[in-house]
């Protein structure tokens, strides 16, 4: 492992993702670019070398063994893995109340937001336990606070049975591979980057991808013996 960060992140052709890997590049780090559409991957790398990071696209489709095999070997030819900013998600559209979605809906959220998380970390493991100093952020949401989402008069959005409710599967989640992970050097969290302005949600949200970034590099960056198994955004702990 060399002295320079190198940092794979999910979904990183657009939106968050794209400002996550141009904070961690302004690092000076070497940011692997993931992304499924390798054209748009490319233009996205070439727009990040045109800014001075050190870019390089990895076709990465989170939802694919194989795909995400050869994104482990590709990482691995690079000299390995540092940081796994595990990002790219779904929401599935609309309906999303539960006496009107279609299973296939959340079957397919699940597929991408929660088991395309584990299926990436877990393919990247090898890699990341070689690095002095492992972290993996896992973008979640708010909306995927069970505490919030029973909370009178705190805002959660629209009643959503597949994408709220994959963020507190993927919150979970975070929960046990921190508690199995505990005794290695690996950082894990979960952060919400806050309602950004991106195709997720039609550009209505209010903050930029790249105030929504923030809380990924925070949590990239963790110095050792930081927090893991903890959910944040930019204004501190999250509760579950
Ligand atoms: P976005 O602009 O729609 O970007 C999503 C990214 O994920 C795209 O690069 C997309 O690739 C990629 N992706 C989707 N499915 C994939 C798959 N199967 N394999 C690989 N990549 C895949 O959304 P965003 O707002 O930046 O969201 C980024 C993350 O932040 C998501 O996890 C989201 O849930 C979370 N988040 C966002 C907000 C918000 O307000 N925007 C709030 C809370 C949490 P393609 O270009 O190929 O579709």
């Amino acid at each position: 492992m060399s002295e320079t960060k190198t940092a794979l992140v999910t979904g990183a052709n657009k939106g968050i993702g794209y400002e996550i890997a141009a904070g961690l590049g302004a690092l000076g780090w070497s940011v692997g670019v993931g992304s499924r559409d390798v054209e748009r991957g490319e233009a996205a790398v070439a727009k990040l070398r045109a800014a001075g990071v050190d870019a390089f696209g990895v076709p990465i489709d989170v939802t694919d063994d194989a795909s995400v095999t050869v994104a482990a070997e590709l990482m691995g030819e690079r000299g390995g893995l540092d940081v796994l900013v595990n990002n790219a998600g779904i929401t599935g559209g609309t309906p999303q109340e539960p006496t009107l979605v279609d299973p296939a809906t959340v079957r397919a959220v699940v597929e991408t937001n929660v088991l395309g998380v584990i299926r990436v970390t877990n393919a990247m493991l090898p890699l990341l336990r070689r690095s002095p100093s492992p972290r993996i952020v896992n973008m979640s949401s708010t909306v995927g606070s069970l505490t919030r989402q029973t909370t009178p008069g705190v805002q959660t959005g629209p009643i959503s049975a597949a994408y709220a409710t994959s963020k507190t599967f993927l919150n979970a989640v975070t929960v046990q591979y921190a508690k199995e992970l505990a005794d290695t050097n690996i950082l894990i969290n979960a952060g919400c980057p806050g309602f950004c302005a991106t195709d997720l949600n039609g550009f209505r949200g209010v903050r930029t991808p790249e105030q929504g970034a923030a809380i990924a590099i925070h949590l990239a960056t963790l110095p050792d013996g930081g927090p893991t198994g903890t959910f944040h955004d930019d204004d501190g702990p999250v509760p579950w």
